[in-house]
């Protein structure tokens, strides 16, 4: 089985609503654990299913971002309830390198869901947690933070967002990255399998 890889905006998978999962198997625990190994090579601090093109609900976090200080959390098919407050702050995105944003949060949020383990979570989460939980779970969606930004701001990253447009294309071309209706099966599979 080939290992995952961080897939970049403006890839079809990110804007496809992830499904509940329905089940865990020994596959979906390695994905996991490959989920954890390449956030910390890309120096995240979250990464959601459908960043490595897995169409699932389904998060990681580690808001230390270091395997061996932070706590490891898995978040799968969360919902989130009872905001509270709310924060500005600069945030970035594994699957837009380089690209920072200004962007409005809750301060505070209330996140139900399972564990790995099949535990129930129930979790209030106040600052960066509850930014990272958030951010996480708007990729869920299909959201991403641009999205999120002052209209303002993101005209200042037109240029770059173009860039990341060309280099899809251009590796689709190249098939480096399945076309999009490929893509658009291979989902289908794996929801077929798990969802
Ligand atoms: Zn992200």
């Amino acid at each position: 089985m080939p290992s995952l890889q961080i897939i970049n905006y403006p890839h079809p998978t990110l804007r496809h609503p992830s499904k509940p999962l329905k089940k865990v198997d020994r596959t979906l625990r390695t994905w996991i654990e490959e989920m954890f190994e390449l956030m910390y090579q890309a120096k995240g601090i979250g990464l959601a299913a459908n960043q490595v093109d897995l169409p699932f609900q389904l998060f990681v976090i580690n808001p230390e971002g270091d395997r061996d200080s932070g706590q490891e959390m898995v978040f799968i098919n969360p919902v989130l309830k009872t905001p509270k407050g709310s924060s500005q702050a600069e945030e970035g995105c594994l699957s837009l390198p380089g690209v920072y944003g200004q962007v409005a949060r809750s301060e505070q949020i209330h996140v139900t869901g399972f564990d790995l383990q099949g535990n129930p979570i129930d979790l209030v989460a106040k600052g960066l947690l509850a930014r990272v939980i958030q951010h996480e779970f708007d990729h869920l969606q299909g959201t991403l933070f641009i999205d999120r930004m002052e209209a303002s701001d993101r005209r200042l990253l037109s240029d770059r967002l173009y860039e990341f447009e060309l280099e899809l294309q251009t590796r689709q071309e190249s098939g480096t990255i399945p076309d999009n209706q490929t893509i658009k099966k291979r989902i289908e599979t794996l929801e077929n399998q798990y969802c």
